[in-house]
């Protein structure tokens, strides 16, 4: 079976910076566990941030935590370990959170707080991209992957 990389809260672990889990459907779930092997990755926890924690944007160059912290070394950390996880495990796909300052795929907010979304990838998307020739999906594409070969 080919490998899926995955933000772990996509899984259903409470990773996510307000402490909740963005779990998928049971049935969705059951339908990618018998195609994929799933290789889970939290770049945001990898990083050495805690859970809870502030929500955090991406903002130009940096990432800043909502009481303008500077605080995109944690992200790039997070970033270049779940790359490395990405490596060893040799994957095939990843379905990434969308949204997220980490794990966005297609949109993330646009570091004012004001719930402004704009097109453009989380670090962690951006930095796997780089590196790996693989196709990247956010879980609004889902049938998509399941269509995979
Ligand atoms: S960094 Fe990615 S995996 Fe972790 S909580 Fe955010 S979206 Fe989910």
């Amino acid at each position: 079976m080919k490998k899926l990389l995955i933000s772990a809260c996509l899984l259903g672990e409470a990773c996510r910076y307000d402490g909740k889990s963005k779990g998928l459907d049971l049935s969705v779930l059951e339908a990618l566990k018998n195609k994929f092997i799933l290789i889970p990755i939290c770049p945001e926890v990898m990083g050495g941030l805690s859970t809870p924690r502030l929500s955090n944007e991406r903002k130009e160059d940096k990432v800043i935590r909502s009481d303008q912290k500077d605080v995109t070394r944690f992200f790039h950390l997070g970033a270049f370990r779940a790359l490395n996880i990405a490596l060893e495990n040799e994957v095939t796909y990843a379905l990434l959170k969308e949204k997220s300052p980490s794990c966005g795929v297609h949109q993330i907010y646009d570091g004012t707080f004001t719930k402004t979304l704009i097109p453009r990838e989380g670090i962690f998307t951006e930095l796997l991209k780089k590196k790996l020739d693989i196709k990247i999906f956010s879980e609004l594409e889902i049938e998509e992957l399941l269509k995979m070969d």
